[in-house]
């Protein structure tokens, strides 16, 4: 096979938070060890972190071959001067066909800075990869124009690859306890003091509960919302269904709702179960973000918005004469089930 000048491995940054794998991890394993079988390469990940020992048995037991590991208090969170250092002494070592990093608010922060530094290409936010076997390239697509069409890149001959894994789109590598592999220790010079953003406090967002991308139903509201106010409305309804808010990109900017709850193309992607969009018109990048969605139901009074032809179950009507009785039909039937 072509094209393989390099070290033959293919390596991720393995995501940790609160001291166990992120999701993207598992999902990440997936789609690097294909490539390493398609390249017939080895399958390596990196961890930073503190007692990061736990994390790399499990990324062992899901497949991986090689773990190194770095542990230093500055590598517990997410600092970019000292993972940028230490990731790129470490690439330049090890010389990897291709580096993958999930495109999460890390990954997408990390990785143009290890593409500057290293002078490797990068394509972010891929949802396919493969390498080409005449040549032995790194095929990437990645959604384009606000999702309205794919664009497909090469690798160039020879080049470290960096790309970035956008989030869900890979099943996640289940464990098998009888695969085996080494975990590397890697020494990393980190000067803390020398770090010209210093983190002097961390505070985790209220979240209000449950998290977006793992609630299994959203309830998301839109510009035909006209207010703040009608928000609380469909909080009532995602609280009874056990499920969390949403919103789309203009009821954000109207100040409606917080930014982190904003779902589409620049805000999260999520995979609920049951979707309710109300009073949104279904633009794609909108769509872009919930089309995963098991089931979506669209409430809009114009029967033309896009959003119906995507949706399984539509509406056609002012949100006020359906939210209300909704609320109050699932108030009853939770009553009855409770009875
Ligand atoms: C680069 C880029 C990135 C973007 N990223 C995102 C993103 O991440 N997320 C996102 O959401 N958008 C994003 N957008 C914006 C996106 O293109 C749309 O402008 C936005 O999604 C529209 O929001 P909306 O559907 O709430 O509003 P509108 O398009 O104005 O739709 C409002 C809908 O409400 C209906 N309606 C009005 N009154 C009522 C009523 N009383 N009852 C029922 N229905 C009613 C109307 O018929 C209409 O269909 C992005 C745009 C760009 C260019």
């Amino acid at each position: 096979m072509g094209g393989a000048q390099q070290g033959m491995e293919v390596m991720f940054l393995a995501e940790m938070k609160d001291r166990t794998l992120a999701d993207i991890s598992p999902q990440m394993v997936t789609i690097a060890k294909q490539l390493s079988a398609q390249w017939g390469g080895v399958l390596s990940a990196v961890l930073f972190g503190a007692e990061v020992g736990a994390c790399a048995r499990t990324l062992i037991s899901l497949g991986v071959a090689k773990v190194y590991v770095a542990e230093h208090p500055a590598l517990e969170y997410y600092q970019p001067e000292a993972y940028l250092g230490a990731l790129s002494q470490l690439v330049t070592d090890v010389q990897p066909q291709a580096f993958l990093l999930g495109h999460t608010a890390l990954g997408q922060d990390l990785a143009p800075r290890l593409a500057a530094r290293l002078a490797a290409g990068l394509v972010t936010n891929c949802v396919a990869l493969q390498v080409i076997p005449e040549t032995g390239r790194l095929q990437m697509i990645r959604p384009v124009f606000g999702g309205k069409a794919r664009g497909m890149y090469l690798s160039g001959d020879g080049a470290i690859q960096l790309a970035t894994i956008a989030q869900k789109v890979f099943e996640p590598a289940l464990p098998d306890e009888s695969n085996t592999g080494a975990i590397v220790n890697f020494a990393s010079t980190i000067d803390a003091g020398s770090f010209k953003v210093q983190v002097v406090k961390r505070r985790t967002e209220d979240t209000d509960g449950m998290r977006l991308e793992e609630a299994k139903v959203i309830v998301a509201g839109g510009r035909g919302l006209g207010s703040a106010e009608a928000f609380v409305q469909l909080k009532e309804l995602a609280g009874i269904l056990d499920g969390c808010i949403g919103a789309s990109r203009a009821a954000v900017d109207n100040g409606w709702l917080a930014g982190r709850l904003q779902i589409g193309l620049t805000g999260k992607v999520v995979s609920p179960q049951l979707y309710i969009a109300v009073g949104i018109s279904g633009a794609i990048q909108h769509m872009s973000g919930c089309l995963a969605a098991k089931t979506i139901v669209a409430i809009n009074r114009d029967p033309e918005a896009s959003i119906f032809t995507m949706a399984q179950v539509g509406v056609v009507a002012d949100w006020r004469e359906i939210i209300p009785p909704l609320v109050a039909t699932c108030r009853r039937l939770l009553h009855q089930d409770q009875e």
